[in-house]
């Protein structure tokens, strides 16, 4: 297993660097011990769900990371024994970076997906939640869900056929693009 690990972090790394990110290194044994041991939060993603999944990969590497940075040592109590807020400021840091690399992969069903799942998981039903961080996991659903707001109504002018004319002041929803539809334009 830790040779398939190897090789996905390799992976996961041309990722990282595509946008930008300084990784600290994190070898096979850490990150297989990071994502078996036990979670404070229940958390049932096991090591096959983030290995067969290329986003989730770059969110765990993301976040062993910003756990190294801030002096946490990895292993299989690291989510058990290391302070609630120190948790969440790298899983934090991972999301983000997890959803800019889903930007860059214009991949906005996955972005839908995780903002789905951080607002009823974290925001709604998470009580180890640390109240100081709450306005940065608001941040993050707000920021995100209008980043796609952006995108997907600059697709549908994009797909609209008027050469322009619209696409002042013209949101998915509106009247006047219901109408423009209407119209087949
Ligand atoms: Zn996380």
């Amino acid at each position: 297993m830790l040779v398939e690990i190897e090789t996905k972090i390799r992976k996961a790394e041309e990722a990282l660097k595509k946008i930008h990110y300084s990784q600290e290194q994190i070898s096979a044994r850490e990150f297989h011990d990071y994502t078996t041991g036990e979670t404070f939060s229940g958390d049932t993603t096991t090591i096959s769900d983030v290995l067969g999944n290329k986003f989730l990969m770059f969110h765990e590497l993301v976040e062993m990371s910003e756990l190294k940075k801030m002096g946490i040592k990895i292993n299989k109590r690291t989510l058990m024994e290391s302070p609630e807020p120190t948790i969440y400021t790298a899983h934090f840091t991972a999301m983000e970076q997890e959803l800019n690399y889903a930007l860059l992969r214009k991949d906005f069903s996955w972005i839908r997906t995780r903002l789905q799942q951080h607002k009823t998981s974290v925001l709604e039903n998470d009580q180890h939640l640390p109240e100081e961080l709450r306005p940065k996991a608001e941040e993050i659903l707000a920021k995100f869900n209008k980043l796609i707001a952006t995108l997907t109504q600059s697709r549908l002018l994009v797909s609209c056929s008027c050469y322009g004319f619209c696409s002042v002041n013209v949101y998915p929803n509106s009247s006047l693009t219901k109408g423009l539809k209407g119209l087949g334009v």
